[in-house]
């Protein structure tokens, strides 16, 4: 058993895990959360449910982190999805599977996740002070000397190794709202401009407000920034009141809160019928078309298209929408055509940072040394999950990368601490 303390800032996914890590080897651990309770963004992760993981080949993991995954190499290798669920199983939450690997509590009840690393930490023993929050770290010149400033009362706390983990600061209502890039900052880390990703987007055209509640599967939208196609994904996707979302939406929208810091010029297209050609698709008009020759454009399209986008659909081809289709010509067939395969929009803005699922930005990765977790500037300090500069893409890979990060913080500062005790 070692003298050294650790103290853990946060009480999240990362600040939990690395609590307990670092507590069963033997550290005294202390948790400092500014919450009144634990585990806020958990509870209401995957709409309530928390996809924990993905049940994916960890060998492919890191292509699903577009900021940075690399980074991710060491940490997802020692704690990987496997040992996350036997985790969660051994602390009584079993999982199930779903769609596109998914990984769920069984009772599709996030709160059970909260409730097991609680466990976890109560079996511990890793003292949790809740209410309080962290105002500054404290570095001093001699070893053993990191403080931290607390409020209310200003109160000074010492410990031997701290871990950062206070998240990013999106859905800054569960508590992340940016406080480790204040302290980054300060003991010199260098941080990545924060913006907000899996983010709904605002457009332009005022049209998918028509549309709002309509989810569309099956689709594939790309995403161009100055005219050139940067990104494209297949899935679906969702018209709301101010614009678009849904998975492929939030999927891109990274590359759209990126552009639109630099005022270039974002446009989504949608692809109403991605598994058709051109060629494929013209025949499938004409076809719908022989068969309602004698109908109006407006009523010959519910073969193709959910009755609600015909009319918007309609009024895009700036054909009337009384038409007679045996009066159509060849290039009204055409542009119809284009119309299911290029549907532009034109992006504004996201919707911030109070509904982005996760911050793309952080903690610079180049000064924290992926195997261990720790700065690269300061012996003792450690960060982990997302209050670094890493980011992945709906279905569970930022939960599974922030218990990761945690797991290897909490593991190492262990570590360190017993070393130099
Ligand atoms: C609505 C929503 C749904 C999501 N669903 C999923 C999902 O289903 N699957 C998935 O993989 N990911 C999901 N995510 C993303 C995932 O929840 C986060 O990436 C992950 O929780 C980050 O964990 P973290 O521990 O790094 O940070 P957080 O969970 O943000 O924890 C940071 C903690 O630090 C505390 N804190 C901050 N500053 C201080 C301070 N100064 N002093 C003391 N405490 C402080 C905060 O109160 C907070 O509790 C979702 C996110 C949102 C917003």
């Amino acid at each position: 058993m070692s003298d050294g303390r650790i103290i853990v800032i946060g009480g999240g996914a990362a600040g939990m895990m690395a609590a307990g890590q670092a507590a069963a080897r033997g550290a005294e651990v202390i948790l400092i959360e500014k919450m009144n309770r634990l585990g806020s963004k958990i509870a209401i992760s995957g709409k309530g449910r928390c996809n924990l993981t993905n049940a994916g080949d960890i060998a492919d993991f890191v292509k699903f982190y577009p900021g940075n995954g690399k980074f991710l190499y060491a940490s997802l290798k020692e704690f990987d999805n496997q040992q996350l669920i036997e985790f969660f199983q051994q602390y009584g939450v079993k999982t199930k599977i779903e769609r596109g690997g998914r990984v769920f509590p069984e009772t599709d009840e996030a709160e059970a996740v909260v409730k097991a690393l609680k466990r976890f930490l109560a079996k511990t023993g890793v003292k949790i002070i809740l209410g309080k929050t962290v105002k500054e770290l404290i570095l001093e010149e001699k070893r053993n000397g990191i403080g931290l400033r607390l409020t209310p009362n200003r109160e000074v706390l010492k410990a031997d190794a701290v871990i950062v983990a206070t998240g990013g600061v999106s859905y800054p209502g569960t508590g992340s709202t940016g406080d480790g890039y204040l302290f980054a900052e300060k003991v010199g880390h260098k941080v990545i401009n924060p913006l907000p990703s899996l983010v709904p987007l605002r457009t332009l055209e005022q049209w998918p407000k028509e549309l709002k509640g309509l989810a569309l599967k099956n689709v594939e939208a790309s995403i161009w920034v100055d005219g050139v196609r940067k990104d494209k994904e297949f899935g679906e996707m969702l018209f709301t009141h101010f614009g678009i979302s849904g998975p492929v939406i939030l999927t891109l929208s990274r590359i759209a809160s990126n552009a639109l810091q630099t005022k270039k010029k974002v446009e989504v297209k949608i692809n109403l019928k991605p598994a058709l050609t051109t060629e494929q698709l013209d025949l499938r008009l004409q076809r719908d078309f022989n068969k309602y020759h004698n109908k109006q454009l407006k009523n010959s399209l519910e073969d193709l298209l959910p009755k609600s986008i015909i009319p918007i659909i309609v009024r895009l081809s700036e054909i009337q929408p009384e038409k007679i289709i045996n009066q159509l010509n060849k290039e009204e067939r055409k542009r119809l055509c284009r119309l299911l395969q290029e549907l532009s929009l034109t992006v504004t803005g996201t919707l911030g940072m109070g509904t982005a699922i996760v911050t793309s930005g952080g903690v610079d990765v180049k000064q924290i040394n992926p195997t261990t977790m720790e700065s690269r500037l300061i012996k003792g300090l450690y960060w982990a999950g997302e209050v670094i500069d890493v980011d992945g893409i709906t279905g569970g890979y930022n939960l599974q990368a922030a218990f990761s990060m945690g797991y290897k913080a909490g593991k190492a500062a262990a570590e360190y601490i017993i070393s130099t005790a």
